[in-house]
């Protein structure tokens, strides 16, 4: 009988703002960070369950305090009880009676449940040797069902509805694991268009990544519009007109200046428009949307829980949905995000980067292909080629693709070395000025004495 013996957590962080990576109108010096967990376990030699939430700097210590407040929850529980019914364990940390009063299902306390149920999908996989889109893709739709968190839904998606949706997708799913596992799933690309690039970089990166295979590259804007439309018209020149072009706004704008902004870059021909206003308002996405018709209204990585999603689709404020792995209360809640977005036939093209992003929301977008929507048409994953040489077992992207994961887990585990070197404040990389490389193998053993 294997038990939960600890939750330890790190501060990780990378000193990206170095190099502008990740640069954009309201995050101009991001430094990628991850309040990282590890479930352990008494099974010797056995699997450990790894998490994290991503954050982008300051404040990824008081994330990594919101997880450890979720303690109580799995140390010393039985593992068997935990991942023979993650969806009541997911219900058990979202209905804390005391820490949900910090959101309820929102904020820093929500994303430290959706690092901790990560965690436990990420053990629940490692035991199952399979890779969490697999493992979910091969269930009933029965048991899927079960997963979610129906409370507050209904007047939108009832479980007998999501079964439904899950049922007409279940005579495909062999055909389609085999297409996935041959073929891959489509990719778009962020790496040419940080705002703090030069030109000569945006259009360099914006031609390499054409060459590369990507179908759609992503630009930031929302710094200043005559900037923009001279940005725009670059990567347009570059990538040519068969090429999605799509521009991301980080929620710069009021729901006024959004609508001129865009009838402004619109005619360069936008794929879409990500995050114009506060990702909170609902009715300021639907009217922006009505005032731009014919670009495509995008929004969803700080949409911080399935409520918000839900209202997001009955007012048809937006076009296209971007789920985030690390926002939301992990695995569970992004599968009712996933069934709402199927109900409402709106597509997800969810958002990664950061570190670790691409790596765990990879397999949401292939669950949705194998057992959800159904379809890959008008959808990608996001990719950033950042900091993947710190995982494990990190994503492969070949010619604009992404390739399925093959390996047992969540793709979530970071290399012991890197969990020392990059420890804020304290690891190597924090007390010198170069930014390292994981280099030799470090043993769990001597990570604990770090
Ligand atoms: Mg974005």
């Amino acid at each position: 009988m294997v038990r939960i013996t600890a939750l330890d957590t790190y501060d990780v962080r990378f000193p990206t703002s170095a190099q502008l990576d990740g640069s954009d109108a309201m995050n101009p010096d991001p430094d990628y960070s991850a309040a990282y967990a590890i479930l352990r376990t008494d099974d010797r030699g056995g699997p450990e369950g790894h998490g994290f939430v991503f954050t982008i700097g300051r404040g990824n210590e008081v994330q990594q305090v919101a997880i450890e407040a979720l303690a109580h929850h799995v140390v010393g529980r039985r593992v068997d009880e935990i991942i023979g019914d993650l969806g009541g364990f997911a219900r058990e940390l979202t209905g804390d009676s005391q820490l949900r009063w910090l959101g309820p299902e929102k904020g820093v306390m929500h994303m430290a449940i959706g690092a901790v149920v990560n965690a436990a999908w990420d053990l629940a996989a490692k035991y199952a040797g399979k890779p969490v889109w697999q493992l979910i893709s091969e269930m009933s739709p029965e048991q899927i069902v079960d997963l979610v968190d129906f409370r507050y839904l209904t007047d939108a998606l009832s479980p007998a509805e999501a079964l439904d949706i899950l049922r007409r997708a279940e005579s495909g799913r062999a055909e389609r694991t085999a297409q996935l596992l041959a073929a891959g799933y489509p990719a778009y690309t962020t790496s040419a268009g940080w705002l703090g690039y030069s030109d000569d970089k945006l259009a360099r990166l914006a031609r390499d990544a054409v060459a590369d295979g990507f179908r759609t590259i992503k630009i930031k804007v929302g710094r200043d519009v005559d900037e923009d439309l001279r940005r725009v018209k670059i990567a347009r020149d570059a990538v040519g007109p068969g090429i999605g072009l799509a521009v991301d706004a980080n929620q710069r704008w009021g729901v006024d200046e959004a609508a001129e902004w865009i009838s402004r870059l619109a005619p360069a021909g936008l794929a879409w428009v990500e995050e114009p206003t506060s990702p909170d308002d609902i009715l300021g996405h639907a009217e922006i949307r009505r005032r731009v018709a014919g670009t495509p209204i995008s929004t969803g990585e700080h949409g911080q829980n399935r409520i918000l999603f839900k209202q997001l689709l009955q007012a048809g404020a937006v076009d296209i949905l971007q789920i985030d792995a690390t926002r939301v209360a992990g695995v569970n809640e992004n599968l009712a995000i996933l069934l709402l977005a199927a109900k409402f036939g709106v597509p997800v093209v969810p958002h990664a980067g950061g570190v670790g992003l691409c790596e765990l929301v990879q397999h949401l977008a292939m669950i949705d292909f194998v057992a959800i929507s159904g379809t890959m048409a008008e959808r990608a994953i996001e990719f950033v080629d950042h900091l993947h040489e710190h995982f494990r077992d990190p994503v492969r992207v070949a010619d604009g693709r992404y390739l399925a994961p093959r390996a047992p887990g969540f793709s979530a585990e970071m290399l012991p070395e890197t969990l020392r070197d990059y420890r804020y404040p304290t690891g190597a990389a924090w007390r010198s000025p170069v930014e390292l490389a994981p280099t030799a193998q470090v043993s769990a053993k001597e990570l604990e004495n770090s």
